[in-house]
Formats: C-alpha cells, structure tokens, sequence
C-alpha cells in the first residue's frame, strides 16, 4: 500500500469540481490522507477517495429512501376514495335497452330502468311489491309488480310441467324395469 505524506499528491474526488483529479496532501492523521488540495481548482477540503473505491453512496441513498417514504405517507394521508359514480354505476349495463318504468313492471336487482320524471335508474334492491332504484339525485322506493300478472312467483316452475309435454319420450319417473343403463354396452331399445 502506497504510503502517502503530507506535500505529496493523490488521487482524490474534488467536491468542487466532481471528478476524480490529483490533489497536493495537506494533512494526515496517521497513515489516513485528511486533507487535500486539488490542483485543478486550488480549492481545499477534507479528502476524499475516488468514487467506486471506498467511498460508499450511503448518504444519497438514504436521502432517496427517506423521500420515498414521505410519498408513501402522504399517499397514506389521503386514501383514494371507493365512492362510485352513479355513471360508474350504470357502465356496463344494457342502458339502451332500459325500459320505462311502469308500476305494473316487474323489477330485479341491477336492472337499468327508465323513469318518467327522473331519469335513469338503478335497481338496488327489491322488497316485495317495492323496489329501491337509485336515481342520479337520489334513491327512490317505488311500487312495481302491480300489474296483476304472474309476478308473486316468477321462479316458481311446477314440477307437473314436464310431464305435459309430450316432446321427450314420456318416461315415468318411478319406472325402474328395462334400464338401459344397466348394460350399457348391449343395443338400447331404440324406439326410433
Ligand atoms: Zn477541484
């Protein structure tokens, strides 16, 4: 290791002129060059070794973490808002297609209404004969269902109407003779 002394010459970082230039050794404490002069600007400062070598970024890279840090806490202070527009709202949904509303319609949840006096609507829940549709300025309750129609049981298939159709091979259920199932592999009795 090359054994520096005071009046002699090194390489080192000029703060002032930020490169890597020879500087003239000032001090020393011990073997430790403590300050130099570079011989580019004259200007003297503590000594520095030459960047890549000893000298660590540390002090840039904390500076950077610390101002991340800052923007994730600001982001923190102000957590984007979920409120959902009632535009948002109505995005997606068959808007051309709504249909006017009539009190004798009826109505489910997330069905785009059209109505009269205000405007397009939004299902948001269905009670009974009431419906609660939001409203660009506000949710309404309204009355649907009222038009006297199958509209109590919408869902309500009877368990009879198969048998009436004659369309399919009129199995009884209960019949447990002459499976074709059971052999699989043997001719069904094709009836065709
Ligand atoms: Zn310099």
């Amino acid at each position: 290791m090359a054994t520096h002394k005071v009046g002699g010459e090194v390489d080192a970082f000029c703060t002032r002129c930020k490169l890597t230039l020879a500087h003239t050794i000032l001090a020393m404490v011990g073997t430790k060059i403590a300050r130099v002069r570079c011989n580019t600007c004259m200007g003297e400062h503590a000594y520095r070794s030459a960047p890549g070598s000893t000298d660590r970024p540390s002090a840039s890279s904390s500076r950077s973490t610390s101002s991340s840090r800052a923007t994730s806490a600001s982001r923190a202070e102000k957590p984007e808002k979920v409120v959902i527009s009632f535009e948002q709202q109505l995005a997606g949904k068959d808007i051309a297609n709504a249909p006017k509303y009539s009190p004798k319609d009826t109505y489910q949840v997330d069905q785009v209404i059209q109505h009269p006096t205000f405007g397009l609507g939004l299902v948001t829940a269905v009670r009974g004969d009431k419906v609660d549709i939001t409203f660009k300025s506000e949710t309404k309750t309204l009355v649907h269902g009222r038009g006297g129609a199958p509209a109590e049981r919408p869902t309500f298939h009877p368990p009879s109407a198969r048998a009436t159709g004659p369309a399919d091979k009129p199995v009884p259920p209960s019949t447990t003779e002459a499976d074709p199932s059971s052999s699989p592999t043997s001719t069904p009795p094709a009836e065709e």
